[in-house]
This record gives C-alpha cells, sequence and structure tokens, in this order.
C-alpha cells in the first residue's frame, strides 16, 4: 500500500509510521531525509538543492518531486511506502500523481492524524534536545532523570528555537494553510481517513489498522 501521512507538526506520523514499518516493512519516506540523501548521493537534482538547503531556502516544487520521484523508484512496489511530509502542495501532490501512474501505481489512501491545538503546543513545547547527542526528551511525557541534564552524557538539555510556543503557533499556522487544500485534494479522490490522533500510540495504530483494512 501507498499511503501519505497528513497531520500537522507534533501529531504523532514518525511514531505511527514506525509501527507500520515494523509490522509491514512499509519504509517512511519524509522530503528531509530524501533530500538530504540525494545531496549526501551528489545525484544530479541533489546537486542544485543542495546549496538551498545550505542557505535554509525552499527547495522548489519541481526540485523536490524530482527527488522524491528518484526515491520512490528505489522502492519495492509490494511493500509500498508512507510519505511524511510530502506532498505538501496540491502541485506536488498532482505531480505524485502523475509520475506514480507512469508506472502503474497510486496512493491508497491519506491518513490524516488529527490533535488539537492546545494538544500539540504541550506535545512540541514540552520537547528538549540534547546537542550533543541528540537525545531527545519531554518535560512530562520523557523527563530526563536530572532536570534539564542529559541522561546518556550529562550535557544541559536546550529548547529548540522551533518548540517555542510562539514558533510551534506559528508552524501550526503554516501548516494549516498549506495543507487544509491537500486534504480536500484528497477527499474529493475519496482517498482521505480521518483518524482522531489524541490517545496512547496503540490506540491510535489500531484505528489506522481498522482504517487501512477497509481500504
Ligand atoms: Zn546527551
Amino acid at each position: 500500500m501507498n499511503l501519505v501521512f497528513l497531520g500537522p507538526p507534533g501529531a504523532g506520523k514518525g511514531t505511527q509510521a514506525k509501527k507500520l514499518f515494523q509490522e509491514f516493512g512499509m519504509p517512511q519516506i519524509s522530503t528531509g531525509d530524501i533530500l538530504r540523501d540525494a545531496v549526501r548521493r551528489g545525484t544530479e537534482l541533489g546537486k542544485k538543492a543542495a546549496p538551498l538547503m545550505e542557505a535554509g531556502k525552499l527547495v522548489p516544487d519541481d526540485l523536490v518531486v524530482g527527488i522524491a520521484m528518484d526515491h520512490l523508484q528505489q522502492i519495492d512496489p509490494v511493500r509500498g511506502f508512507i510519505l511524511d511530509g510530502f506532498p505538501r502542495t496540491i502541485p506536488q501532490a498532482q505531480a505524485l500523481d502523475a509520475a506514480l501512474k507512469s508506472s502503474g501505481q497510486k496512493i491508497d489512501a491519506a491518513i490524516s492524524l488529527r490533535v488539537p491545538e492546545e494538544t500539540l503546543v504541550d506535545r512540541l513545547s514540552g520537547r528538549r534536545i540534547c546537542p550533543k547527542d541528540g537525545s531527545v526528551y519531554h518535560v512530562s511525557q520523557n523527563p530526563s532523570k536530572r532536570d534539564g541534564v542529559c541522561d546518556k552524557c550529562g550535557s544541559p538539555l536546550l529548547q529548540r528555537e522551533d518548540d517555542k510556543p510562539e514558533k510551534v503557533r506559528e508552524r501550526l499556522a503554516v501548516y494549516a494553510r498549506q495543507t487544509a487544500p491537500l486534504e480536500d485534494y484528497y477527499q474529493k479522490q475519496g482517498l482521505l481517513r480521518v483518524i482522531d490522533g489524541v490517545g496512547s500510540p496503540e490506540d491510535i495504530y489500531a484505528q489506522i489498522k481498522n482504517v487501512l483494512s477497509r481500504s
């Protein structure tokens, strides 16, 4: 099955994608990962994207789609894939559909994880990162043993600038602006599946599997 995951930052897409991978072997493909991979491998398109990424600029749609397609072609069509953070816009979604069609494939379902804004702000702004080894903690859900200090290496933990509450609200607003039309796009094709993203990861996973068994 080929899936698109829709959901704001903090909705738990990564956690759910990991579970699907463990059970069904569908790899999770995030735009960030495939862009970095293309740059690392020095592909033709990767070389075009590299200077933009280094400058912190947005990589244009056609370049993102090209790099995603290169990547999807390497994937076993029997296992399928989970797209996370891509497509982000209607033109990207259209380009994706066209490219899949030309290789006899399609998107089977778009899973939208819905979580209230306040819950997302809470989840994201409680995150603390170790600058040295990248360990991730959460002040209430996954606290370090000693307040503000990494369990593994003892470094002081940091809150990423992006995770400050006002930044989180900005990110959520950007997401809502970009993604509402994308939900419509998949709804019109009868592919949108809405999942309540509040609850334990196991409950949410059970909902997803239930929905997929009927897709
Ligand atoms: Zn550490």
